[in-house]
């Protein structure tokens, strides 16, 4: 069973697994051994994307991960949209961790601890909360079921979290990997750790990634276009005014 990439094929994906006697658990109370499914959102290329998302499991009582990158040209984790964002999300009783990208920061274990420090602790200055759990962006081999804390904080690709449970990713837009409800830690009554990426579920179009990126792109130039008029009198006298509040979802932020 596989359920279409839109809103409610994600809701009816997490109706399917509640269905099944899967109860939502988080990192630092799912058992592997259980019927306990960890929710996990990496947001590699929209904050605006998860709230939709977070706004469908709050209606359903259950709590989520979501983990935001700071070394990104994606988007701005400070500013005051992402902010406003990430204050919702933490409202509705989902964690935000940090979503660390480790490869820019070279090899060095110890430079790497480091690294993973200052940016818990920038992103626990902007949220006004703690950071405990770091996730990993596009992990090298070697990060892949790496044992032990990384800055002090349990992170996503521990064995507990990889091995030991059923892991599910939607990358790319698809179940490379076989659909989530068909794991095999599903048929055995085992927990599934399920990353998701709220942009392939949000403003969609289903079945074609290239062609959601597309739309993304488009919506963010809209919120360049909006800044540029607003901060520089030449190019709105050129170009006009700011464009209308955009209604989409995916990239209606201020990058
Ligand atoms: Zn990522």
């Amino acid at each position: 069973m596989s359920e279409a990439f839109t809103e409610q094929g994600y809701l009816a994906l997490l109706r399917a697994f509640l269905a099944r006697g899967y109860a939502v658990a988080g990192y630092d109370d799912a058992d592997p051994a259980a019927r306990h499914l960890i929710l996990r959102h990496d947001l590699d290329m929209s904050l605006g994307a998860a709230e939709p998302i977070a706004a469908l499991e709050s209606a359903l009582s259950v709590k989520a991960h979501y983990f935001v990158l700071l070394r990104t040209e994606m988007y701005n984790p400070f500013s005051a949209a992402a902010r406003a964002t990430l204050g919702n999300l933490r409202r509705l009783g989902h964690e935000i961790g940090l979503h660390f990208d480790a490869s820019v920061h070279g090899s060095d274990p110890q430079g790497l601890e480091d690294a993973a420090a200052r940016e818990c602790r920038a992103l626990e200055d902007a949220l006004g909360a703690p950071v405990r759990f770091v996730s990993f962006h596009r992990p090298a081999a070697a990060l892949l079921g790496r044992r032990g804390t990384i800055a002090g904080r349990r992170h996503t690709y521990e064995p507990r979290f990889f091995s030991e449970m059923g892991y599910c990713s939607d990358s790319r837009g698809g179940w490379h990997y076989g659909p989530p409800l068909d794991h095999r830690a599903v048929a055995e009554g085992r927990a599934l750790q399920l990353l998701t990426h709220p942009i392939w579920w949000i403003g969609s179009v289903p079945g074609d990634p290239v062609a959601t990126l597309d739309r993304f792109r488009a919506e963010r130039d809209r919120v360049l276009a909006r800044e540029l008029a607003a901060n520089c009198d030449p190019y709105r006298a050129a170009r006009g005014a700011a464009p209308p509040a955009f209604k989409g979802k995916i990239g209606d932020e201020q990058g």
